[in-house]
């Protein structure tokens, strides 16, 4: 680590350690990890009298290895992101992240009681939105991402990795102070440091966002997700053809996605249900666990459920019985013609998941909330990823959505720079703030339309849903439309 070498800008004075920086970033996780490393590719002090001093400060110990780690003989790990092409490239990490990617070329979407289906493929997004990927996306770990993002910054003589260090102080500022003053704790000693700009990439729980009095509104969704990683049947024939595709089948209580890894042979799984539903599944013992996953996940779509039950039915007269009966039958042709008309238009039909032989590994269960700070930036402060925003995982978009703050907060940093200006002025921090506020409360409203659309279980409203779905489906433009903003980069950038 070069986080105690002696900086061009550590004075010792009397009393604490003082260190000086442009940039200070609490949270040395994907995102913040990210903002620093894009400060770096992007060239964003060209223009600056003098290199960006950029400091992390990351509670958790992390060592840098100057090697790139090999998968050979690793079992996938749980904690993965799936990634849009965008975000790998504001990443950066092309050589660091070779091998450890799970692509994927096709998102097949269905739901539990009914006949929609619908299926993204590669084709259907632009070679802009592709970047240099030739998928929709891939799975990165997290590990991976975060060793391979803080060994990069470690060759890097101005950023300055403090890891096993916490913030425990902000002194509040004013919009006319020139620096930010915080205190940090390392092995019991208190450092100050000062900064033009702070930014919160401290996670959901953000002790900058807390300390600084930015409030937040939100809800929990009732729901817990369950991770794990998944051995796959290796006597599965079709295994080839089931290979990059990420799956993700619709319940009532939340969807169940299994998702490729950088090793065929295994997947994870993200299943979102309620915490009562999550404790009985990972209280169950894996083979108990293993065949309610196959049974979840090889089923296709159905028919469309009964509008009434056969029992209220027996009480409606008879023309009504037939009424019922018609507007059920019209609305399962319509599903059906679409689903005609979609496997004519894409030669997609539904691909049955690879059949699952064991978990790996532990189950873990998170709580799933929405959380969305109402300001993204204060005097002298800006917050990116979780601490500014935290959505379900029902879309894959949390991460996605966090990397594209970092790569709008290095372009309003840049743009500051190269116009002569302070970076930590609110021209630019406002620019930021309004562009990925817009982009998250988007993207935050299309999970929650999902989430409604997809835990009702009134009959009317399933059919309309199936519809919709194979409409989507059938419709190439309408699909084309849709996947192209799946894999955009989180909110398109007016700084671009
Ligand atoms: C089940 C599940 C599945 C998900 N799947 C996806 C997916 O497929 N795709 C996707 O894009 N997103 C996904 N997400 C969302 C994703 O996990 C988060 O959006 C992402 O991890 C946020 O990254 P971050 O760097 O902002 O925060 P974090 O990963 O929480 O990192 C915060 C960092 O700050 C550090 N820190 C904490 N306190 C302090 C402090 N006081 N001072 C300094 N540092 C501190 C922490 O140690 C940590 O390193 C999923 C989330 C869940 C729950």
């Amino acid at each position: 680590l070069n986080s105690e070498s002696l900086f061009g800008f550590l004075y010792i004075m009397s009393g604490p350690k003082r260190l000086v920086y442009d940039v200070l970033i609490s949270g040395g996780g994907a995102a913040g990890s990210a903002l620093a490393h894009r400060l770096i590719t992007a060239n964003v002090a060209r223009n600056a009298i003098s290199p960006l001093r950029i400091g992390i400060i990351e509670p958790q110990e992390r060592s840098i290895s100057k090697d790139i780690e090999s998968t050979q003989g690793r079992i996938p790990n749980a904690r993965a992101y799936a990634l849009s092409p965008s975000s790998l490239e504001t990443l950066g990490l092309n050589s660091a992240l070779k091998g450890k990617l799970g692509e994927y070329e096709v998102m097949q979407i269905w739901e539990q009681n009914g006949p929609g289906l619908l299926h993204f493929n590669k084709d259907d997004v632009s070679t802009a939105e592709l970047k240099s990927y030739n998928a929709l996306g891939a799975v990165v770990e997290d590990r991976d991402i975060v060793s391979g993002l803080w060994d990069a910054l470690s060759t890097h003589e101005n950023v300055d990795l403090i890891s096993g260090a916490s913030l425990k102080h902000i002194e509040k500022i004013s919009r006319t102070d020139d620096s930010v003053k915080v205190v940090y704790e390392k092995s019991e000693e208190k450092i100050e440091a000062f900064a033009k700009l702070l930014v919160a990439a401290d996670g959901g729980n953000s002790f900058v966002r807390n300390t600084l009095g930015m409030s937040t509104i939100g809800f929990g969704y009732g729901r817990r997700a369950v991770i794990c990683t998944v051995k796959f049947d290796s006597k599965d024939s079709m295994h080839e053809y089931k290979r990059r595709v990420a799956y993700q089948r619709f319940f009532p209580n939340g969807p169940i996605a299994l998702l490729p890894t950088f090793n065929d042979d295994y997947g994870n799984i993200v299943w979102s249900t309620t915490p009562e539903e999550a404790s009985r599944l990972t209280s169950l013992d894996s083979t108990e666990f293993v065949d309610e996953l196959n049974d979840a996940l090889q089923t296709g779509p159905t028919l469309s459920p009964p509008i009434l039950s056969s029992e209220t039915l027996s009480r409606l007269p008879p023309p009504l019985v037939d009424a019922v009966r018609g507007v059920e039958m019209l609305g399962q042709s319509i599903s059906n013609g679409l689903a005609l008309a979609s496997s004519m238009n894409s030669a997609e039909t539904f691909r049955f998941p690879p059949m699952i032989s064991s978990v790996e590994g532990r189950r873990f269960a998170f709580d799933l909330k929405l959380q969305h700070a109402k300001k993204y930036v204060g005097p002298r402060v800006a917050l990116i990823g979780d601490a500014a925003h935290t959505i379900h995982p029902m879309a894959g978009q949390g991460l996605n959505l966090g990397l594209a703050d970092a790569e709008c907060l290095a372009k309003c940093i840049k743009m500051a720079i190269d116009s002569g200006m302070d970076i930590g002025s609110s021209t630019f921090l406002d620019i930021y703030e309004s562009e990925r506020q817009k982009a998250a409360v988007a993207m935050m409203a299309g999970i929650q339309c999902l989430h409604a659309a997809f835990s009702t279980e009134f009959s009317p409203a399933v059919y309309l849903r199936s519809i919709g779905v194979n409409f989507v489906n059938s419709a190439t433009p309408l699909r084309q439309t849709l996947a192209n903003v799946a894999v955009g980069n989180a909110g398109a950038s007016v700084t671009n």
